[in-house]
C-alpha cells in the first residue's frame, strides 16, 4: 500500500452528503475548484477558477461601497453603478467579506488538508457500508490538482472507502493515468464529438478527452461515458448519431445523458458573470426520447 500524504492541501468550495447521483449508491461528493474549461453552460461557475473568491449577492448590497474603499489590493471597481470584483486582483483575505454591513459578500472554496477532507467523508461511513457508496471527487475538475486528488483517493482506499470521480478528461495522458489508478469508477463526461464546436462551447478542443477516454477503456476501467445535452450546441439528432459513432468507436457500451437544467443560473449573477443560457428553457425526459432512440439505433445503450 502507498503512503498517503494526509497534510496535502487542495482547494474545495463544497463537500455534499447523502448524493445518489454522482456515482452507485450513498456517496459524499468533494467539489474541487478550479477547472481548464468554461463550458457556457456550466452549473458551477464558481467551480472554475483554481483559487478562492468571493460572492456578491446584488439583492443585499446597498451599494455602500465600503468594501471598494478598503479593499487592499484594490480589486473591487464600479462598474455600471455597481460594484465589480475582479478576480485576478483579489487575494481572497476576506477583508470585503468580514466588513460588508449588509453581509453581501461570501468567500467561495477553502483550503482544506486531506485529513481535514477525509474527517466529513467519513461521518457518513455506514450509509456507504449498506448501500455501495463512497466517495466521489468532482468540480470544476480535479486534475487541475492531482496532487490533491491523488492523496484523497489515496485516504479513501486505505479507510476502505469505493471511490468515483466526474471528469471532463481533459489533462495530459500521463497525469491522468496516476490520477486514474486510484479511481474504481469514472464518470466521463463527453460535450461534442466535432472538435471545432467542442472549442466554441467549451474553450478547448476534444483531443485530449478522447484520447484518454480511448485509453481508459482499452484499459477495461470502469467507465461510464455522460454527455450533458445542450440545447443549440449538441441536442441534433445528427449530434445524437455522431455521438453514438464516436463512442462505439472508442468502445463504450452505455453512456448517460444529462440533460440541460438551470440550477447554476443565479450563480452567475453572483459572480457578476456573464451567462448566455439565461432564456434557455431546461430539457426533460420526452424531449430526449427521439435523441435516446437515434443512440439505441446505432448500438449505443444509451439512458437518462
Ligand atoms: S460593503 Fe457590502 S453593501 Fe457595501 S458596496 Fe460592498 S458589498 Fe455592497
Ligand atoms: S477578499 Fe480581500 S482582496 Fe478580495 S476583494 Fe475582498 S478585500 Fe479585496
Amino acid at each position: 500500500m502507498s503512503e498517503v500524504n494526509f497534510e496535502q492541501k487542495g482547494i474545495v468550495f463544497n463537500i455534499q452528503k447523502f448524493s445518489v447521483n454522482d456515482g452507485p449508491g450513498i456517496r459524499t461528493v468533494v467539489f474541487f475548484k478550479g477547472c481548464p474549461l468554461r463550458c457556457k453552460w456550466c452549473s458551477n461557475p464558481e467551480s472554475q477558477l483554481p483559487k478562492v473568491q468571493p460572492f456578491w449577492d446584488r439583492q443585499k448590497c446597498e451599494d455602500c461601497r465600503h468594501c471598494l474603499a478598503i479593499c487592499p489590493q484594490h480589486a473591487i471597481s464600479v462598474e455600471i453603478n455597481h460594484i465589480h470584483i475582479h478576480p485576478s486582483l483579489c487575494n481572497a483575505c476576506g477583508l470585503c467579506v468580514a466588513e460588508c454591513p449588509q453581509k453581501a459578500l461570501e468567500l467561495q472554496g477553502q483550503e482544506m488538508t486531506v485529513t481535514e477532507v477525509m474527517e466529513v467523508v467519513m461521518q457518513d461511513k455506514v450509509f456507504y457500508e449498506e448501500s455501495g457508496g463512497g466517495i466521489t471527487l468532482s468540480g470544476g475538475e480535479m486534475l487541475m490538482q492531482p496532487d490533491f486528488a491523488l492523496e484523497l483517493l489515496k485516504a479513501a482506499h486505505e479507510m476502505g472507502l469505493h471511490t468515483c470521480c466526474e471528469t471532463t478528461g481533459y489533462a495530459a495522458a500521463e497525469r491522468f493515468e496516476k490520477v486514474m489508478e486510484h479511481v474504481d469508477y469514472i464518470l466521463f463526461d463527453l460535450k461534442h464529438w466535432d472538435a471545432k464546436k467542442h472549442q466554441q462551447g467549451t474553450g478547448v478542443s476534444n483531443e485530449l478527452p478522447i484520447k484518454n477516454m480511448k485509453a481508459t477503456f482499452a484499459k477495461g476501467k470502469t467507465v461510464l461515458p455522460r454527455i450533458p445535452v445542450i440545447p443549440g450546441f449538441n441536442d441534433s439528432l445528427d449530434d445524437a448519431a455522431q455521438l453514438a459513432k464516436l463512442l462505439k468507436a472508442i468502445g463504450v457500451e452505455r453512456c448517460q445523458l444529462l440533460p440541460f437544467h438551470q440550477f447554476g443560473e443565479n450563480k452567475y449573477d453572483l459572480l457578476d458573470q456573464e451567462y448566455d443560457y439565461h432564456d434557455t428553457p431546461s430539457l426533460h425526459r420526452e424531449d430526449l426520447e427521439d435523441y435516446l432512440h437515434v443512440m439505441i439505433g446505432e448500438g449505443i445503450e444509451a439512458f437518462l
